[in-house]
């Protein structure tokens, strides 16, 4: 497969496409990011990468993170996770509140806010620095040391996080959160302004697209049903209200965030990052989806 090619032809064809979506403004600090970068980069599990755009510049993982929250936690517990979040795809906005109201507490699935807040809730409860376990499995994963907290976007959030201290208040309300509130949102709000590029997302992701186990060097971090219980995750439910959508258009597991990212992987064959922070009205990266359909559609596997 001539990736270079393809990702050449894509780049060329969307270079003059309207972009309607807008950058996220509800966290504050996200809104300064320039909208027009825009960047590809796929790294296959032969080891070769092919890339075109701005895929070296870091930007605000947000949801993305929820990916690396819920293979920490599935690392420590069995089965008794379940009892705290369910796996069904919500079919309603990533912050939404009813569904919780309606259904006592419990998740529709890990990567919705209210599930990333129990997974918050176990770290704080199993980690005496989970933010330090957080930073350093994805700097494991990816094997960037350098990868960091972007502290403005944390501050930001932290300031303007209204709603998710509504869903962890609500959470604690049914007995589905364990300990302090300001605790756990300290840590979901760190862990979703990990700063990243698209190689390094590309690379971290590997391990789903490569049986659990980090590329180079052969370490298992996920054993395959783990592995592939969260990519049957992603698949259902990696982009909110929109998983369908993704999945009709797309057809690879994949996780999004609103600073503009999105991760797919092809199993045994691919992870690819895309970054256009310009969203659609769900909270995807618009250009992101368009990028990653073309780029099926050209190489014609698909994982069904
Ligand atoms: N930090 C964001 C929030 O909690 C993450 C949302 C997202 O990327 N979908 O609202």
């Amino acid at each position: 497969m001539d990736y270079t090619k393809i990702l050449n032809e894509i780049s060329e064809e969307l270079s003059n496409f309207n972009n309607p979506g807008k950058v996220a403004s509800y966290i504050p600090e996200l809104s300064k990011v320039d909208p027009s970068k825009f960047g590809v980069h796929l790294y296959c599990t032969s080891g070769t990468h092919h890339a075109f755009g701005d895929t070296q510049e870091r930007f605000s993982i947000q949801s993305i993170s929820k990916v690396f929250s819920l293979s920490i936690v599935m690392r420590l517990l069995g089965d008794d996770l379940w009892k705290r979040m369910d796996v069904e795809p919500s079919g309603n906005a990533y912050n939404s509140l009813f569904q919780l109201e309606r259904e006592n507490g419990i998740p529709r699935n890990p990567f919705i806010n209210s599930g990333a807040l129990v997974l918050a809730d176990i770290l704080v409860s199993e980690f005496d620095h989970p933010k330090d376990k957080l930073l350093n499995f994805v700097r494991n994963i990816s094997g960037v040391p350098s990868i960091d907290f972007d502290e403005k976007v944390a501050q930001s959030e932290k300031h303007h996080g209204h709603r998710n201290a509504a869903l962890a208040n609500l959470m604690k309300s049914f007995g589905n959160i364990k300990n302090d509130i300001s605790t756990l949102l300290d840590v979901y709000f760190y862990q979703c302004s990990i700063a990243m590029n698209c190689e390094e997302l590309a690379k971290a992701f590997m391990v789903y697209a490569n049986e659990g186990k980090i590329l180079n060097n052969d370490e298992e971090i996920l054993n395959p049903m783990k592995v592939q219980r969260i990519n049957a995750l992603m698949q259902t439910c990696g982009f909110y209200d929109e998983a369908g959508e993704f999945a009709f258009r797309v057809g690879l597991p994949g996780k999004s965030g609103v600073g503009g990212g999105i991760v797919a992987i092809h199993p045994e064959k691919y992870s690819v990052a895309v970054w256009s922070p310009k969203l659609n009205e769900r909270g995807n990266s618009l250009l992101g989806m368009e990028t990653l359909e073309r780029l099926t559609t050209k190489t014609g596997l698909s994982i069904f």
